[in-house]
């Protein structure tokens, strides 16, 4: 049986891939929002939450910004532009030994990484071109 609170959920995830680009828990909002108004803020803030717990989704914590939300949950990096904002994802393959190195290096039990390139996006790019 379907409860508003899976209802809730689906419309969220789906917005969430809708908007594919590592969204702001604030612009999944505004998507949401514009097509199901009675559902709050408050509840697209616990939902995105809920699901980053529950694995479904991923949370990408960004240095200097608000939380964005990834629907590719698999380990990948991430790049943000410094002009714009824009957050994309960077396919190269995760660093071999790095967890273990830090773990040797400081004693922790690591158990992930997080890694943010940061850098002038190729529309921030073409802008700069196009102004000089
Ligand atoms: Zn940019
Ligand atoms: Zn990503």
């Amino acid at each position: 049986m379907a409860t508003r609170n899976t209802v809730q959920r689906t419309v969220i995830e789906a917005e969430l891939r809708a908007l594919a680009n590592h969204p702001t828990a604030d612009e999944v909002y505004e998507a949401v929002h514009a097509k199901h108004p009675t559902i709050s803020k408050a509840t697209v803030y616990r939902t995105l939450g809920r699901l980053a717990d529950e694995g479904e989704i991923a949370r990408v914590r960004i240095n200097n910004g608000a939380d964005r939300f990834d629907h590719q949950t698999f380990a990948h990096y991430h790049v943000r532009c410094t002009r714009c904002g824009r957050v994309d994802d960077v396919m190269i393959p995760q660093m071999a030994g790095i967890e273990e190195a830090a773990a040797e290096a400081s004693g922790y039990r690591v158990t992930g990484h997080a890694l943010q390139f940061d850098g002038i996006c190729p529309t921030c790019q073409a802008c700069e071109a196009a102004s000089a």
